[in-house]
């Protein structure tokens, strides 16, 4: 199993070009469809055991917990990598919270209001399914804000994961990157797919027409916001599976790197075994 992936990933310091990084290609990983989906059936006991034991950190008093942060177009594959690589662990473990357009009541707080209310639970691992990054995303390409509140927002967010990783909360945030084709690709499939038609919001093709300035925005956002602490991976996502591996390998790096160990026994492990050794049968 790669051990390696967040080498390749992870977003140099300085500018971004988004346009000179593939979308297509599998950085770190040699094999292809197959042996891709293999390893992440593999990679889920690995992430399982992980998982267990940070839950189980934080039902003994432990107050860590871990946020993932999935950013990208519309069908880049958000929703996907939460059902194929989150939900390979046990779901009571984990907080999944999909931002849309704020409520009215979100906007009559700051920004960042709604984002720590859905902040994880110590022992959890928080997915956001979009997140706080809108607010320097649309929020700019639609002049839904003044430019001097964008640039207070990157500095805001900026504190915020800082005090996230300092509180035991490691931030693992993902740009799940695709091309104008490929996401055109999906929007016509979903046309052609009646189960899709749900979830089809003509506001994606509004926002595809706009895809030079929302590159422009997610350059600026992940160049600003690309910090020591809570750093940024960009993951070519044209191949859904190798997004989902990678997002895993991630995972599986950040959990590994918090080092969750199993609480010691509150009970005196043998006079319970006798207890169930030593009683009548039950009827
Ligand atoms: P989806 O993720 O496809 O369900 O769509 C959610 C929609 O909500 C997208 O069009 C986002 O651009 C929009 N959205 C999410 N967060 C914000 C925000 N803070 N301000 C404005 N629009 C947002
Ligand atoms: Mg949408």
């Amino acid at each position: 199993m790669p051990r390696v992936i967040a080498e390749h990933l992870r977003l140099p310091p300085g500018p971004v070009d988004l346009a000179a990084i593939p979308t297509g290609a599998t950085p770190g990983f040699d094999g292809g469809k197959s042996d891709g989906k293999e390893a992440l059936t593999e990679l889920g006991d690995e992430l399982s055991d992980l998982q267990e034991r940070l839950f189980a950190e934080g039902r003994s008093g432990g107050h860590r917990s871990l946020l993932l942060v999935l950013q990208g177009m519309d069908t880049s594959g958000k929703g996907g990598v939460v059902r194929h690589t989150v939900a390979l662990v046990d779901p009571q473990g984990i907080e999944v919270t999909a931002f849309g357009r704020p409520t009215e009541e979100e906007l009559a707080h700051d920004f960042l209001w709604r984002v720590r209310n859905a902040l994880p639970a110590p022992g959890r691992i928080g997915v956001f399914d979009r997140s706080h990054y809108e607010d320097v995303l649309v929020a700019k390409v639609r002049e839904l804000v003044d430019a001097d509140e964008v640039e207070r927002r990157y500095d805001a967010i900026n504190e915020l994961e800082a005090e996230l990783v300092a509180g035991g909360t490691p931030v693992l945030k993902c740009f799940l990157h695709i091309s104008p084709d490929e996401q055109r690709e999906r929007l016509l499939k979903r046309l052609d797919r009646p189960e899709k038609h749900w979830k089809f919001d003509p506001v994606d093709i509004d926002d595809r027409q706009l895809w030079p300035e929302f590159r422009d925005a997610y350059e600026t956002a992940l160049e600003r916001t690309n910090t020591e602490v809570a750093p940024w991976y960009v993951v070519p996502g044209d191949k859904k599976w190798y997004r989902n591996l990678a997002v895993g390998l991630l995972l599986r790096d950040a959990l590994a790197h918090l080092a969750p160990t199993w609480p010691p026994a509150e009970i005196d492990v043998e006079a319970q075994r006798q207890r169930l050794l030593d009683e009548q049968p039950v009827q």
